[in-house]
């Protein structure tokens, strides 16, 4: 263990020169008010804020608080990426996924039951319907089984809802 630079009394006595410096900085840089956009973003728990300047690609406001960057156009080049097959293709080979999404991705499609073409047709409606709303909110929405397939739940369309990100994580691999 190397011994600390400063006793903890010194560090808050540093830090906080620190953080005075950086709003100085920023104040006369005019950053004021584009943080507090953020930080009250931030509080309130929302994903964007309405940010100071103009986005020269599309022309919106309308930034990610995580990156800073613009919300609309990273939502199209997302989308733009999964609809391009050629950039999504080392995502879609067995090698190239982990073992747990491997053994997930195995028991979802091949001890699945044999579906009528209606029925795959149902499920490719759910799937596009799922980007067409998250295209549309800005906020990202998963495709859930219902019954968790790891549980034994089935890869059919009465099985799938459609849920935000969020929700799906904390969700997991319980039935709700
Ligand atoms: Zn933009």
């Amino acid at each position: 263990m190397t011994k600390p630079k400063y006793t903890s009394e010194e560090r808050k006595l540093v830090m906080a020169e620190n953080l005075k410096r950086n709003k100085e900085r920023a104040k006369a840089k005019g950053y004021t008010q584009k943080s507090a956009a953020r930080e009250s973003a931030i509080e309130k728990g929302e994903k964007t804020y309405t940010g100071f300047t103009v986005c020269k690609h599309c022309g919106s406001c309308e930034k990610y608080v995580s990156t800073w960057g613009c919300a609309p156009c990273a939502i199209k080049s997302g989308l733009e990426k999964l609809n391009n097959e050629e950039l999504m293709k080392p995502y879609r080979t067995k090698e190239k996924v982990s073992n747990k999404t491997y053994r997930y991705r195995s028991k979802k499609f091949s001890e699945a039951l044999i579906l009528t073409p209606e029925e795959h047709q149902r499920i490719l409606f759910i799937y596009k319907e799922c980007a067409i709303i998250t295209e549309k909110t800005g906020v990202l929405h998963h495709v859930d089984h219902i019954y968790p397939i790891s549980k034994g739940g089935l890869h059919h369309p009465d099985n799938l809802q459609i849920l935000t990100a969020t929700e799906n994580i904390r969700k997991g691999n319980k039935l709700l």
